[in-house]
């Protein structure tokens, strides 16, 4: 589910994060891999304050690990902590709590020196829908804990779940909203699924999607498609459209009488992507 965020739902999404990060030790930002910008709230700076902060890049399975690694290394730069994980299918999941103990260092050597007993490093992850909020608070678990779906402003009892002897997690995640100010933004949300087909256009993302795909991963189209020569000129409408056509003759979207469906075409293209049928795909670059 996909909420229509207004602006009463962020205040109140934002309070309501504000309130949980009082109960916590580290704040767990999630990042979709494939659009670490576009999957990222823009004011999670000014929301998390200083509060030590891992950051997450998410669906890595499906994001070019290349561009993984230059993100790693940019955002490292914010003096966070990063890991590249899959939750759905537990990579790197184990490593989230060596990562958090760094993260507590100073806090654990505070601790110490006021004599005081060492305890559960309290969590809470956050994120946009869509990001994996509830698979990797389910996989922490190891069951099924976490209800997904996202509806801002209604509020559960909270409750602590322990991961082992040293990591709690609040069992509800935080839901932040995505960027919208930048159309590109909307649109690489909507190619990767954050944002349901609905919203926007179908032929529209498509159409961004053939765009940026020509440029960063001109190989997909033949491989997947059989597409041997791209449109000289991606900047032309038209032959954009035609590569899209050219994708939905290729994969059955032709309507009686020849002419290509579009729609279908486009519907294809994106589950294509969203399932990694076209490969590891990563829509951004760092710089
Ligand atoms: P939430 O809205 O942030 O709680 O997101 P969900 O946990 O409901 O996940 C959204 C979708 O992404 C679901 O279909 C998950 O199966 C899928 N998903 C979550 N994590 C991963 C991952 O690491 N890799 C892949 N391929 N899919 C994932």
């Amino acid at each position: 589910m996909t909420i229509q965020w207004f602006p009463g739902h962020m205040t109140r999404a934002r309070r309501q994060i504000e309130e949980k990060l009082k109960l916590i030790d580290v704040a767990i930002e999630l990042l979709d891999a494939r659009l670490p910008s576009s999957s990222r709230n823009p004011m999670i700076a000014e929301i998390l304050g200083v509060k030590p902060r891992l950051v997450l890049l998410n669906k890595s399975d499906l994001a070019d690990p290349a561009m993984t690694e230059r993100w790693m290394e940019r955002l490292a730069e914010e003096q966070v902590k990063v890991l590249p994980i899959d939750a759905a299918a537990g990579t790197n999941v184990r490593m989230i709590l060596p990562r958090c103990k760094e993260l507590m260092a100073p806090k654990f050597e505070a601790w110490r020196k006021k004599g005081m007993e060492p305890r559960a490093i309290r969590s809470l992850i956050v994120g946009i829908p869509n990001v994996g909020k509830s698979t990797l608070i389910n996989r922490l678990a190891g069951r099924s804990v976490a209800a997904t779906g996202d509806r801002p402003g209604v509020t559960k009892g909270q409750q602590w779940i322990r991961i082992g002897k040293e990591l709690e997690l609040l069992d509800t995640p935080g839901i932040l909203w995505p960027k919208f100010e930048d159309p590109m933004v909307g649109y690489r949300l909507a190619a990767t699924g954050a944002i349901r087909d609905e919203i926007l256009n179908v032929e529209d993302v498509a159409f961004y999607l053939a765009k940026v795909l020509a440029a960063r991963y001109p190989n997909v189209f033949s491989e997947r498609y059989g597409i041997e020569k791209l449109p000289e000129d991606m900047e032309n409408p038209h032959e954009v459209v035609e590569l899209l056509e050219a994708i939905g003759r290729r994969r059955g979207a032709v309507m009686s009488g020849g002419k290509i469906d579009l729609k279908k075409a486009s519907d294809v293209f994106l589950r294509d992507l969203r399932t990694g049928k076209l490969g590891r795909i990563t829509l951004e670059a760092p710089e």
